[in-house]
Order: structure tokens, then C-alpha cells, then sequence
């Protein structure tokens, strides 16, 4: 690592040394927090996981602040709460974001969490409890410099991100507690080293086509939902092979393409027997859109479909699974840049910009209109998996590069 000074502020091998020496320190917090199961769905031990780290935040001497929005539903023990913490002073304000709910486990063994060498194993320990300690040591780390910083670093905790939002960042944001007098939003999620500078949207929904039914003898008498579900296939296939002629202009990563996407089938099913006419099939459709189009507008498009369906006989409804809009934030604005140039100074390798291939809470913020990335020190080849596991080195560079572009971003 280079000796080197940025933006005024802060030294990177201090920086970086600091951080080394609580490695450890680091570790533990995350074994901690790996060993609550913050399974999603449900949504369990919310109430658990908030009160550790708003003791912990506490402890460690920053401001932390507990936001409960008004009808954000769960009872309990599973409140889907978020926690603001923050160091620095004035409203000017870059935020860090992590969500603390982690996909369910393969086995419980995986909410006990394992040391090996220099790997953390356990549910969560990439996506993305090892991004939010990161992010946590990164503001301990400006604080023990004495950074002097002009604005604020806001660390947004949520829960329910694994479900889309819905009680976390969507709520937040629609009561306008998301993103305020912010200068831009650093998300902590597994990128497998690249920056993810945009995101797909989505448009999920389950499709009910619906016959009425009757024995197998007297099918005359019936109406069958398979064949009229086969006509509405048929329907979305044709809006298929429109969509997906849509490229985007975003880099994408080694093994994904650029088109837009609409999959048709990730569910079905109906009927309930072979020998009687279905009086009901269901299927799903996942429709991603590129950063390039807009959700509304895609969203009219696939529903005018089944609306043609049902005009020529068919008889249907569906129901909205998920609903989120794609985003994109410029390479060049100053954070982007700031991020960029903190990578390669950390890791001695530049980082490449990406399409993330799924949602990404960084949407909730480039919608309020700032830049929004995400980088964090996992693998997405490993998030949500078996064998979840963070590199603690990389937990390490990750929380130098945090504090020295936060400093570099709200300094500079
Ligand atoms: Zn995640």
C-alpha cells in the first residue's frame, strides 16, 4: 500500500493499521451477529439483532437512533425495526446501508458460526453481516483518526431486504426517513470485488387462470384451466421475444448477458387429479427490467397482455409477488469516483462497474436522486448458500476503503 494522503483528511496506512489490529475485535462482533437467526422469511429475531447492535453501537461511543415507521406491521419480537447510527455533525449526510435479515439457513448449523484461518463461515457472514461490521468499524476508524469531518456518515441498518424491502428501505422511504440531506449511499452487499453501480428492476406476479370442473367422462361439461393457461403462455411468450430485445448499455458481468428478461414458470401448478378438468391453474412470471426502461411502463406493458387474455375468453387474475424499480448512478460522479480511486489504493487493483443482475436497495436512494453503489467484502457465489463464508481480510479492506472514500467524499 501506497503512503499517500487523500483529500486532506486521512492517511490509508493508518488508516488500514488501525483496522488490521481489530481484526479480531471484528470478528467477534460478527460471529455474534451470525449467531442470530435473522431468517427471512419469516422475518424472526429482529427485535434480538437490533438490540445487540444498538448495544454495541452504544458501547463503541456512537449516536444511534431506533426507527420504528408508523404501520410497519411484525409483533414482538420480529418488529422490523432499523437503526440509524451516525458520527460526524451538520445535516450533509453520506450514507452507509446494510440490512441485518439474512435468507434461511440450509441447516442450523449454519447460525453457528466457524472459524477457519482467515474465513468466518455462518448464515449471513457475507450477505451481508460482514459488510455491515465494515461499515461500523470504517466510522470507528475516522473517529480514532480524529477525521474531522465536514457532514455526516449515516449508517442505515433494515431489516426484510431478502423479501424486497417491503417493511425495511420501502417503508422508510415512502414515510421519507430514507436518504435525507444525503450526498450519496455506499451499500454493503457481496460484489465479488467489482462496484455495482446499477440494478435491474422487477415486476413478480402469479397468474390464476381459471376453468371449471368436471370427471375426466364428462369433460364436455368442464372448462380447462390448463389448456386456456396454455393460451396465456403463449401470449407471454410472444411478449417475450419483444422484451427481450432490449440491451442495456451497463457493463454485466462474465456470465450474464444484457438483454432484458421475462421468465415464465419459476412456479406453477393446479388441478387435482389426473382424471378430473382443472378448475384452476397458476403460474408465475418474472419479468427484470434493464436500467434503461421504466417500470410503469413495463408494468402496463406485461399486465396489457393478460388484459388481452381476458378479453378473448380467457378468464384470470394475478397477483403482485414484487414490485422494484431498476436504478443506475453514474461512474463519473464525484462518490463513484471517490470509491474508485479507494479500491485501488486499498487493494492495489482497480475495480470495474457493473450491472448487479438483481434489485438493489442502492434503488431506494438513486430514486431520491443521489448516486448510489454498492461494494462489499463478500462473494455472491457464496451468498446465500451452503458454505456462506467473508474473507476477514477483505472485511478489513473494506472498512478502510469505507472511512477513506467517506472522507474523501464528504471532505473533498
Ligand atoms: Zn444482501
Amino acid at each position: 500500500m501506497k503512503q499517500k494522503l487523500l483529500a486532506d483528511s486521512l492517511p490509508t496506512v493508518d488508516t488500514f493499521r488501525w483496522l488490521n489490529e481489530r481484526k479480531e475485535e471484528m470478528a467477534g462482533l460478527l460471529a455474534e451477529l451470525v449467531a442470530i437467526p435473522t431468517e427471512n422469511p419469516p422475518g424472526n429475531n429482529y427485535r434480538v439483532c437490533t438490540d445487540l447492535l444498538e448495544r454495541r453501537i452504544a458501547e463503541l461511543g456512537l449516536e444511534c437512533q431506533r426507527i420504528v415507521p408508523a404501520g410497519a406491521g411484525g409483533v414482538g419480537e420480529n418488529v422490523p425495526a432499523s437503526l440509524l447510527a451516525s458520527y460526524g455533525s451538520g445535516a450533509r449526510t453520506l450514507y452507509f446501508h446494510g440490512h441485518y435479515d439474512v435468507v434461511p439457513a440450509q441447516s442450523p448449523e449454519q447460525f453457528r458460526p466457524v472459524r477457519k484461518e482467515n474465513f468466518l463461515f455462518g448464515r449471513g457472514a457475507c450477505d451481508m453481516k460482514g459488510g455491515i461490521v465494515a461499515m461500523l468499524y470504517a466510522m470507528l476508524a475516522l473517529r480514532k483518526c480524529g477525521a474531522e469531518l465536514k457532514g455526516r456518515i449515516g449508517l442505515m441498518l433494515v431489516p426484510d431486504e431478502e423479501t424486497g424491502g417491503k417493511r425495511g428501505s420501502g417503508r422508510l422511504a415512502r414515510e421519507g426517513l430514507l436518504g435525507q440531506a444525503g450526498v450519496g449511499m455506499l451499500l454493503a452487499e457481496p460484489t465479488s470485488g467489482v462496484v455495482w453501480n446499477a440494478n435491474r428492476g422487477a415486476i413478480s406476479l402469479r397468474v390464476r387462470v381459471l376453468g371449471k370442473s368436471a370427471h375426466v367422462g364428462l369433460q364436455h361439461q368442464g372448462a380447462n384451466a390448463f389448456e386456456r393457461m396454455h393460451r396465456v403462455a403463449e401470449r407471454l411468450q410472444q411478449l417475450k421475444r419483444e422484451v427481450e430485445q432490449c440491451s442495456t448499455r451497463c457493463a454485466v458481468g462474465t456470465d450474464q448477458k444484457r438483454n432484458s428478461i421475462l421468465m415464465l414458470g419459476g412456479q406453477s401448478g393446479g388441478g387435482t387429479n389426473f382424471n378430473v378438468v382443472p378448475a384452476e391453474c397458476w403460474f408465475t412470471v418474472d419479468r427484470r427490467i434493464n436500467p434503461e426502461e421504466n417500470l410503469a411502463e413495463e408494468k402496463a406493458r406485461l399486465l396489457g397482455a393478460l388484459e388481452e387474455c381476458r378479453e378473448i375468453g380467457v378468464p384470470l387474475e394475478w397477483e403482485v409477488l414484487q414490485e422494484g424499480c431498476s436504478a443506475r448512478s453514474d461512474e463519473s460522479e464525484a462518490l463513484g469516483k471517490a470509491l474508485s480511486r479507494c479500491v485501488r489504493e486499498v487493494t492495489g487493483k482497480a475495480a470495474g462497474f457493473e450491472m448487479c443482475p438483481g434489485l438493489l436497495e442502492t434503488r431506494f436512494y438513486a430514486e431520491a436522486g443521489m448516486p448510489a453503489y454498492a461494494y462489499g467484502p463478500g462473494l455472491l457465489s457464496v451468498a446465500h448458500g451452503p458454505n456462506e463464508c467473508v474473507d476477514l481480510r477483505r472485511m478489513v479492506d473494506c472498512a478502510a476503503i469505507y472511512a477513506l472514500t467517506a472522507a474523501e467524499v464528504l471532505n473533498g
